[in-house]
């Protein structure tokens, strides 16, 4: 048996035809840098999330940094404290200190892996004027809640949807929104096995402030309010004439790519949820989650173990994430740690994500259930 994390051939060959044509076009005009394509790219994801201005620079990281830069000075300033989650990606304390800013790093909670409003709570300080919530493994962050809280701390709120473009999140009055739509600014990756993957990097950012959406243009294309006119201190991040072909191929695809996924870890939680050692991954409610991974929490040590059993199966696994933000050498001493983040260190310990992706048969995980199931009645 070869079962993989990702199979990104299959999504591929339902494209492919459109990608070839779309590139034969850029290259027969031998333009590689923005364009029209970007631009329709642009606007049809402005479309599908509802946000008015969206930006695309060269990697979700990169969305991230300049999101922060965008926001000096009115909302940040270096030295100021943002709070990020000590269980995710490094992606966001990077930034943040790349940005010239402290990440705080403040627990999450057990059952959505996710930063929570009371986490927010707990790690705020009067320096404190900022907050990433990161939509962890394609589930949002309990954004009807984060919201109010930030509003009455008056941070701004930076989302990072990298891994769950398409989910979507009931607020406060009701109302369903995707997840990245909420905040004042989404920021999201393109890195070929998100939920909406390029074949090389990218990112965008999106906001409804249009002010704020000309600063995160400026400051991805080296501060410039006009071309050589330098008004910001800026970067060099840019998607790919090529790589907006390839998404304008997929976007029309995500929803029912979001479905796929849903649905084989639907089938994973059915069979995995009764076995005793395992914690299978929870939707919360008003959240639709869509699965970037589908991670799995195993008690008492036995994470490693049963890894191994899955590999020698020929099933591969990965740990997200085997270490915390808080524990990073290059973070330890540069963040600021809310209290105590042992959910954060548990789940490093504990989890466990499973082969999916929208190629994924029934007879496949039934193979991966068995071998599951094999190991704890051993
Ligand atoms: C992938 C990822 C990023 C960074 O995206 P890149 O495009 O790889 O720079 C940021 N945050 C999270 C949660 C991610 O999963």
């Amino acid at each position: 048996m070869d079962i993989k994390m990702v199979d990104l051939h299959a999504m591929h060959m339902e494209i492919e035809d459109e990608i070839r044509s779309g590139f034969e076009d850029v290259m027969a005009r031998s333009a590689y840098i923005g364009g029209e394509e970007v631009a329709r790219f642009e606007q049809s994801l402005s479309d599908y999330t509802g946000v008015p201005h969206v930006v695309t620079c060269g990697s979700g990281t990169a969305a991230l940094y300049i999101a922060l830069k965008a926001l000096e000075p009115t909302a940040l300033a270096p030295g100021d404290e943002v709070i990020v989650p000590a269980f995710a990606y490094a992606a966001c304390a990077e930034a943040v200190l790349a940005a010239g800013m402290i990440p705080v790093m403040a627990d999450v909670d057990p059952a959505t892996f996710n930063l929570t409003s009371s986490g927010i709570e707990a790690a705020v300080s009067p320096r404190t004027r900022g907050v990433i919530p990161v939509h962890l493994f394609g589930q949002p962050c309990d954004m009807a809640s984060i919201m109010p809280t930030a509003q009455r701390h008056r941070l701004v709120v930076i989302e990072d949807n990298a891994q769950s473009l398409g989910a979507a999140c009931r607020m406060a009055n009701g109302e369903w929104r995707l997840a990245g739509s909420i905040g004042t600014v989404g920021c999201t990756s393109f890195f070929p096995t998100k939920p909406l993957g390029a074949y090389g990097d990218g990112g965008a950012m999106m906001t409804a402030d249009s002010a704020l959406g000309r600063r995160l243009r400026m400051i991805a294309n080296h501060g410039q309010s006009e071309k050589y006119r330098h008004s910001l201190v800026g970067c060099n991040s840019r998607l790919d004439t090529l790589q907006a072909v390839v998404l304008s191929a997929k976007l029309p695809h995500i929803a029912k790519w979001n479905a796929a996924r849903r649905e084989v870890a639907r089938y994973y939680t059915d069979a995995l949820a009764e076995v005793d050692g395992i914690r299978v991954p929870v939707e919360a409610s008003g959240v639709e989650h869509v699965y970037h991974q589908y991670t799995i929490q195993v008690a008492d040590g036995r994470r490693d173990s049963l890894r191994e059993r899955l590999a020698s199966a020929g099933v591969a696994t990965m740990v997200y994430y085997p270490m915390p933000l808080h524990r990073q050498e290059a973070y330890r001493h540069r963040c600021r740690v809310a209290g105590d983040p042992e959910v954060a260190d548990r789940l490093s310990r504990s989890v466990l994500s499973l082969p999916l992706h929208t190629a994924l048969t029934p007879a496949s995980q039934d193979y991966v259930i068995d071998v599951i199931k094999k190991f704890f009645n051993s």
